[in-house]
């Protein structure tokens, strides 16, 4: 190469057509499984104002203190970042169009997000979720029902036949307990701390229960002997643990407690769920979420109950793709060979023709004999070639071939293109090589 070619960003992908047209077939999934539940969608800006994330997120969290992409506008001096996430944007949104003056609203998005992380695989620093929230419900049902409807959507995926994606529960109490526990956590960290690594230190004093949640191999047994948060949750809170547990139970929805479970945001309390698998590596976290009713007041709003989880769209994709699961490639149902101007033309309408009556169809262009045609043809995927040569096109006639069955070809007047293709691709009872 004589000159440098511009690369995109670093940790930002290129979703190139085989993976976009999986994508596609995957939101198109998505979307039927959401409304099966009742959410509605709902799409903000990718960018805000800086200050929602630090007040929402919480100011000592990994997004916030080091993932954020944040600048200055440098026409207005505004101070804008591109949303780390969709919860906050989402809970703006709500307040700024007083979306509950009329009762509970389950919501949903999908789309980028942004975070300045080191990439590698299942990382990236433009990434994609969808986020499924529902606001103005506190009861532990609605947790309930946003743990069944993941398991289903696994279903639905094909992905978990061997229980290759689990989950994992815990609650955080309510702010009072978590409080209590935080104290006691810190002064039992303070007798350990020469055995801290430097997260560790740094976090002792802002934010403990982080702490809980280290990978680092080393603070294994320090953590493990750790004052465990639920041991400090008051009566309502085991009461709404054990709601979400009895309902998981009465769905025959395998689960563990894992009391280290915290999640890396501030917002959140009582029920935090993930759900993870050991297909993917160290980015193994497909989807996680829980209970934030604080977070709508903090964000001035009168004080209202809240509960979502995200997912990661390229963990998910990733994990098809290991597990050989799911999703049917879409293929065009006709593809079109002509040679010569009055094929060409008669092309066209041919293909206009068919797609009246809801046909995909690639015309081919480029030229090329019908040899090469065929071959392009071919590896389509389409169930049927229409031929279109000198012969066809004086006669008002097309050939139509199939490609994926023994078959005769047959040729038919325009007139009645359509119908013969509409019988061959949605079904009659008529066999295709009679006459
Ligand atoms: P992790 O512990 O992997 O950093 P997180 O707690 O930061 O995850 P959340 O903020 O809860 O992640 O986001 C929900 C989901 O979004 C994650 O479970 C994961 O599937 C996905 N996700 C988060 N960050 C990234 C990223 N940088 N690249 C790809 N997917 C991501
Ligand atoms: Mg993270």
């Amino acid at each position: 190469m004589s000159s440098q070619t511009l690369q995109a960003i670093r940790g930002m992908n290129d979703i190139l057509p085989a993976d976009a047209e999986r994508w596609e077939a995957f939101e198109a999934l998505i979307r039927d499984w959401l409304a099966a539940y009742g959410y509605r969608p709902i799409r903000m800006p990718l960018v805000e104002p800086t200050p929602l994330f630090a007040r929402a997120i919480g100011d000592v969290t990994d997004i916030v203190e080091k993932e954020m992409y944040s600048f200055e506008d440098r026409l207005n001096g505004e101070q804008l970042t591109l949303r780390p996430e969709g919860t906050a944007s989402c809970v703006r949104a709500v307040l700024q169009h007083n979306l509950l003056y009329d009762g509970p609203k389950r919501l949903w998005y999908m789309g980028p997000m942004f975070r300045h992380e080191r990439p590698q695989k299942g990382r990236y620093r433009q990434f994609h979720q969808v986020g499924v929230e529902a606001l103005g419900l506190s009861g532990p049902d609605i947790d309930a029902e946003q743990i069944i409807m993941c398991a289903r959507l696994w279903d639905d995926l094909g992905l978990n036949a061997d229980g290759n994606i689990k989950l994992e529960i815990n609650s955080l109490g309510e702010a009072e307990e978590r409080a209590r526990h935080r104290a006691d956590l810190i002064a039992y960290l303070e007798r350990h701390v020469d055995q801290l690594d430097e997260d560790g230190k740094r976090r002792l004093h802002t934010n403990p229960l982080r702490i809980l949640d280290t990978k680092n191999p080393a603070l294994q047994g320090i953590v493990e002997a750790a004052p465990k948060l639920i041991d400090y949750l008051g009566e309502n809170s085991l009461r709404h643990f054990e709601g979400v547990q009895q309902l998981l139970k009465d769905a025959a929805i395998p689960y563990r407690i894992n009391p280290r479970l915290v999640r890396g945001l501030d917002y959140y309390n009582l029920t935090v769920f993930e759900w993870v698998t050991d297909a993917l590596g160290a980015q193994g976290t497909v989807c996680a979420g829980g209970r934030y009713d604080g977070l709508v007041a903090q964000l001035g709003g009168k004080s209202a109950p809240a509960c979502g989880f995200a997912m990661g769209v390229e963990r998910l994709m990733a994990l098809l793709e290991a597990q050989n699961a799911g999703i049917d490639m879409p293929a065009p149902d006709v593809y079109v060979v002509h040679q010569g101007e009055a094929a060409q033309r008669l092309a066209f309408r041919a293909a206009e023709m068919l797609r009246d009556i809801g046909c995909a169809v690639l015309t081919h262009m480029g030229g090329g004999s019908f040899k090469s045609q065929f071959k392009r043809a071919d590896a389509s995927g389409a169930q049927l070639a229409l031929v279109i040569g000198d012969d066809e096109a004086a006669g008002e006639q097309v050939t139509v071939k199939p490609l994926r069955v023994e078959a005769e070809q047959r040729r038919v007047a325009l007139d009645d293109l359509a119908d013969v293709v509409s019988d061959w691709l949605y079904g009659s009872d008529e066999e295709f090589s009679e006459e």
